[in-house]
């Protein structure tokens, strides 16, 4: 096998490629060889811009003809850059975000390049979500692969574990409908191990009814880090699974000078209930604590209230947080 891009083979797949096809000659290349992690530096010989499951094919195609390696682009949020090859062809699905959102069914079905924002407002406009990444900017792909961890999964399981079907193009170029029935296997591998199975161009999920969530971002100063783990080891042995939780330490400058604040995160459980038990009451003094209900979709609000901590009898001044875009993709809001 030969491994070299000669200019047959190109022009043979600008011919049949609905989408981009760069060369590092092109101005676009460097944007589109960029990922979330900015120390990433790689150059790939050919960024392949899909916009159809057959576009991935002859990208595949050209790639095992000329011997050279593959990368796949989902959302670019992988810290190590393995979206990004050096020298072969990096297949970016950033043009295949399409979803379809069946609400009767409660199923979405959303190509590989979608990142979780997307999926959000597109499922929330039905009352409708499934398990996402914390961060609503990583990609569906990447982030279902791995397993992914997000707000709703004490109650709802992991991402993959919501996956009804993969739409998947291998290696060797067969376009497969993986699901349980029909490639067990398969599908089992895609539900946490990772890319390498082939390239993933949708993704369906079980889609849960919610309407309304209750979180946020709780921050202290770092002196309070030794009670407030001890609270959260406490509170999370035998919480419900309507309440995720997660605690960690983040260093962010304000304008008051504090240089480290640790945070932690109370979010999820319907509106009508208490996640805390009444002895689990939050340590006090946060710095910042904008908590209250919020609804999943475009639209979401935060209002100035909050069942979590007025019944852990806390006596906190909330604040509403303009920055919360949906309940299973909570943004921050520490002041800088
Ligand atoms: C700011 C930030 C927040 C994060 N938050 C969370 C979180 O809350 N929960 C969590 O579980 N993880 C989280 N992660 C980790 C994240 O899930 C992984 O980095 C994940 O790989 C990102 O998916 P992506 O599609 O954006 O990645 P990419 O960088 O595009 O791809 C990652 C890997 O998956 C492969 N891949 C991507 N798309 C496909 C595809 N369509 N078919 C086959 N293989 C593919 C790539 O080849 C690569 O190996 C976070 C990462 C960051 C940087």
């Amino acid at each position: 096998m030969s491994t070299t891009l000669d200019n047959h083979r190109l022009a043979r797949l600008h011919e049949r490629i609905s989408g981009p096809v760069l060369t590092p000659q092109d101005p676009r290349y460097d944007e589109a060889r960029a990922v979330h992690n900015g120390l990433i530096d790689r150059r790939p010989a050919l960024i392949v811009r899909a916009r159809s499951t057959d576009d991935v094919h002859d990208a595949l195609t050209l790639a095992r003809e000329a011997g050279l390696e593959v990368s796949v682009r989902g959302g670019g949020h992988n810290v190590a850059g393995r979206a990004v090859t050096d020298g072969g062809v990096m297949i970016d699905l950033a043009e295949m975000t399409a979803v379809a959102v069946d609400p009767e069914r409660a199923i979405a079905t959303a190509q590989g390049g979608l990142r979780w924002a997307e999926l959000n407002e597109a499922t929330g406009v039905h009352g409708l979500a499934v398990t996402g990444g914390a961060v609503s900017s990583t990609g569906i792909a990447g982030l279902t692969l791995g397993g992914g961890l997000g707000w709703l999964m004490a109650k709802y399981g992991l991402a993959a574990d919501n996956l009804e079907a993969v739409e998947l193009v291998t290696a060797a170029g067969e376009i497969l409908h993986v699901d349980p029935t029909a490639y067990p296997d398969l599908f089992w591998a895609l539900r946490g191990g990772g890319g390498n199975f082939g390239v993933a161009t949708a993704f369906t999920y079980r889609l849960h009814r919610l309407q309304t969530v209750t979180g946020g971002l709780i921050a202290h100063p770092i002196d309070a880090a030794p009670e407030l783990l001890r609270f959260y080891r406490d509170a999370v042995a035998d919480a419900p699974d309507d309440l995720t939780v997660f605690a960690g330490f983040r260093r962010r400058p304000t304008r008051r000078g504090h240089p480290r604040r640790l945070r932690s995160r109370l979010p999820t459980g319907p509106q009508d209930q208490t996640p805390l038990r009444p002895r689990q009451r939050l340590p006090p003094q946060p710095q910042h604590h904008p908590i209250g209900p919020a609804r999943p979709g475009p639209t979401a609000e935060v209002r100035a209230s909050s069942p979590i901590v007025s019944r852990a009898e806390n006596a906190l001044t909330l604040a509403p947080c303009p920055r919360f875009p949906s309940a299973t993709s909570q943004t921050e809001c520490i002041p800088s």
